[in-house]
């Protein structure tokens, strides 16, 4: 049997892998006009970091982690998001004691042992950002704002952002026993999950996708009433800047974060009519997080888009990601004595950065012709006996099947005046 990849993980193969390309390029362009710049870490991490900063009770770290011992015995274990990562980076090089707000994003697959399905992987790939160093709601309203523009910049005009506030620790503490108060009488309706979820961290039940348990909670009470005034405050000032910055939302009670050190703020984007994974992103502040590990008592503010799901979304809504190679020109060798000149001729092309490449396969000419038609060329250049000779090379318009014989000498500008014109006319 030949060897597969591993369930849950998959190939990105060309054509499809200039979807990606330009999918990330889009993304990493609005974060710099944000003002973000790029984190890289380490795909494995010690293992401590993610139960510290992910949370020992939620499903990522007791379910889902890929964790190994290496040869030193050392647990690790390969990154299931990166908040963590970045906060561990941040105190591991002191980079709060710079210029503050950091802004960072980041870009790559992240692993999570869970049962694979469209839209859900054991390898995915998220793009994400983190603030650190300011609690401001402006903040909060502008990684909305950003979030939005993504989307739009790879053309997804269709998907819903639910916010919520998760409030502080205090407010919570008011909270939690009203909301237990409510379940306890209840709790047979739950699922097993929420049941056990609603002993340890009550909160939790209110994100459960069960059908079951989004009947049984309804009614529940609402945290957006146990918010004390400073996180009031905090929650009005965010969809105020939404609202006055036109950015359409929808408030969501059932959006919560079970653990102590998120904060205010928690949002969720969803694509309706993706299927069951209709979450491509989600994201909310986490004040308590930095100090949690063991750093400073900075706050931060993050999120993470799911790009499978988001290409999943473009496919559906029929946007147009390129797919084809965008071979701009196709030298064409006539007989086998001319390959040095043609090889000569490429070159030249590509140092002029021009997309350009030719026959390695010793085609006929006739053949290399339906290559370069296939590849998608836009010119094709015949490099035979008379243009050797003569100093001229022949080039074929493959869009409107114009030939002409241009000198050697001003080769360079004729191809880029004839691409450029090619280019213009596919335009109008
Ligand atoms: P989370 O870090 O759980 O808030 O996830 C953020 C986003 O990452 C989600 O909204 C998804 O789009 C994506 N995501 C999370 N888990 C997976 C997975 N197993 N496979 C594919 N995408 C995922």
């Amino acid at each position: 049997m030949p060897i597969k990849a591993p369930r849950g993980t998959y190939d990105i193969l060309p054509p499809d892998s200039r979807k990606w390309q330009a999918m990330e390029q889009s993304l990493k362009r609005v974060a710099h006009i944000y003002g973000y710049e790029e984190i890289r870490t380490p795909v494995f991490e010690h293992t401590e970091l993610f139960e510290r900063g992910v949370g020992e009770g939620t499903d990522i770290v007791s379910k889902e982690m890929y964790t190994f011992f290496d040869k030193s015995g050392r647990s690790l274990t390969l990154r299931p998001e990166m908040t963590a990562s970045c906060a561990r980076a941040l105190i591991e090089h002191s980079a709060h004691t710079g210029l503050l707000p950091l802004k960072w994003f980041y870009c790559g697959p992240m692993f999570r042992y869970d049962r694979p399905q469209s839209g859900r992987y054991r390898q995915f790939h998220q793009f994400g950002a983190e603030v650190f160093g300011s609690s401001s709601p402006l903040v909060d309203a502008e990684v909305l704002m950003m979030v939005v523009r993504m989307l739009q910049s790879i053309g997804l005009t269709e998907y819903l952002l639910h916010i919520n506030s998760v409030g502080c620790p205090s407010c919570r503490d008011s909270y939690r026993q009203e909301l237990l108060d409510f379940i306890n009488p209840i709790v047979n309706d739950l699922c097993p999950d929420c049941r056990q979820r609603s002993r340890a961290n009550p909160l939790r039940v209110l994100d459960c996708k069960e059908s079951r348990c989004h009947e049984a909670i309804k009614g529940h009470p609402r945290l957006l009433d146990h918010l004390c005034s400073g996180c009031a405050r905090h929650y009005q000032r965010v969809r105020d800047t939404l609202t006055r910055q036109g950015i359409c939302f929808e408030h969501d009670d059932r959006l919560v974060r079970g653990l102590d050190y998120y904060t205010n703020t928690a949002f969720e984007i969803h694509i309706p009519g993706i299927g069951a994974q209709s979450a491509v992103g989600g994201g909310g502040r986490y004040n308590g997080l930095v100090k949690a590990i063991e750093g400073p008592d900075l706050p931060g503010i993050g999120f993470a888009l799911g790009l499978e799901r988001l290409l999943l979304a473009l496919e559906k809504q029929d946007s147009a990601l390129p797919g084809k190679r965008d071979l701009e020109v196709f030298v064409a060798v006539m007989e086998a004595e001319y390959e040095d000149e043609a090889v000569t001729i490429l070159q030249q092309l590509r140092d002029a950065g021009i997309v350009a490449d030719k026959d390695y396969l010793e085609r006929k000419a006739r053949a290399q012709l339906k290559y370069a038609d296939k590849s998608g060329a836009a010119l094709v250049l015949f490099v035979g006996a008379d243009e050797v000779k003569q100093g001229f090379v022949t080039v074929r318009n493959m869009i409107n099947k114009e030939q002409t014989a241009i000198l050697r000498t001003g080769l360079i500008p004729a191809i880029t005046r004839l691409l450029h014109h090619n280019e213009e006319a596919q335009a109008q």
